[in-house]
């Protein structure tokens, strides 16, 4: 039996093995957190046997482990014992397993939905280590608006509901718009599985500053730099699980915005739910409350600063949510396709 992460976005660290129960630790690369939630491994070689692995801190969800057998399609194991651990029971010829938290969003699931769509991905920028980060340009009109995931390199529930905010602008395309996305802003923390949430010194999403250190917020903050932006949009997951954090919010910015934001909250209401997330604007973080303040530099605070945006926000995505209000990936899709049928309404409606 070989346990490793030696794959797109793999995280973790094997310790021992006592009997059937593994023992396991995620590392904390890319966080000044002592511990944090991210990890994904790939079991190989343990067909027919049925195994506990455990985590050395309560970062395995209600339901489990995400399961996949080609990082592309995921469920859940629904065999979470302590919030530390999860058992699976490997069929017979079932060789290669990849468990993680969630849901992964790898990069090769993004060329993969781009290259299905029709969409051609162009390179943005070069990380600080090189690698093309990927962007898409789709759409032709007066407003600019810019989608990105990702600041955090952990939170792939945002991927998916940005995947599906580019599936819905596809077909039904809102009116005079292009739209720049940038899927995945911290690429080096995604492809290399790191946390990505706390860098030292700080983050992607507390990088737009004069003095920006990654090339990334630098390329988007030049973007900007050109052209009015109408609409920006960041895709985020909340923390772990429980509270606010299993469930669909905006992160609220600048008090004399309210009347923006609450137009928008009761768009997005109405198209989320059923075959999408629900969505409460009861969740929604209110501005300049706890860490959320109006001077933090972040892609949001960036767009609500310039006079001609008209929205601009975080939307954060559990990466669990509650048991009458599950995450399925295709859950997540169609919350992504109710973001772009409550923008679209919001722009056709907008009197700003
Ligand atoms: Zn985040």
């Amino acid at each position: 039996m070989r346990i490793h992460a030696d794959f797109e976005c793999g995280n973790i660290r094997f310790l021992k093995e006592e009997g059937n129960e593994i023992f396991l630790q995620n590392e904390m690369r890319g966080t000044k957190r002592e511990s944090y939630y991210y990890w994904a491994f790939c079991v190989e070689g343990a067909a027919g046997k049925k195994l506990t692995f455990r985590l050395d801190h309560e970062w395995v969800g209600p339901y489990g482990a995400a399961v996949s057998h080609d990082l592309v399609n995921w469920h859940w194991s629904e065999s979470s014992l302590d919030g530390a651990a999860f058992t699976y029971e490997f069929a017979q010829g079932e060789d290669r397993v990849y468990f993680a938290h969630d849901l992964l969003y790898t990069p090769s699931r993004l060329y993969k939905t781009a290259e299905d769509l029709g969409l051609k991905t162009e390179t943005f920028c070069k990380t600080l280590k090189g690698r093309d980060v990927p962007c898409i340009k789709i759409g032709e009109g007066s407003k600019n608006v810019i989608l990105s995931s990702r600041h955090h390199a952990c939170e792939s529930s945002g991927s998916y509901v940005l995947e599906g905010m580019i599936r819905e602008y596809v077909q039904n395309p809102i009116e005079d718009t292009s739209l720049l996305v940038v899927p995945i802003v911290d690429y080096d923390g995604v492809f290399e599985g790191e946390q990505g949430k706390d860098r030292d010194p700080h983050d992607h999403n507390r990088d737009y500053i004069v003095d920006s250190i990654y090339p990334e917020t630098r390329a988007i903050m030049d973007y900007a730099k050109d052209r009015d932006i109408t609409y920006a949009i960041d895709f985020h997951a909340p923390t772990h699980r429980l509270g606010r954090s299993d469930h669909v919010y905006i992160v609220r910015k600048f008090p004399e915005f309210a009347d923006r934001f609450d137009r928008f909250s009761g768009l997005l209401k109405k198209y989320c739910g059923g075959e999408a997330m629900d969505y409460s604007m009861k969740y929604d973080v209110p501005p300049n409350t706890g860490w959320n303040k109006d001077d933090t530099p972040t892609f949001s605070t960036f767009f609500n600063l310039r006079p001609e945006c008209k929205l601009a926000l975080t939307l954060e995505v559990t990466h669990y949510g509650t048991d009458d209000n599950k995450v399925t990936a295709d859950r997540l899709i169609n919350t992504g396709r109710a973001f772009c049928k409550a923008l679209d309404e919001f722009a056709k409606n907008c009197i700003i």
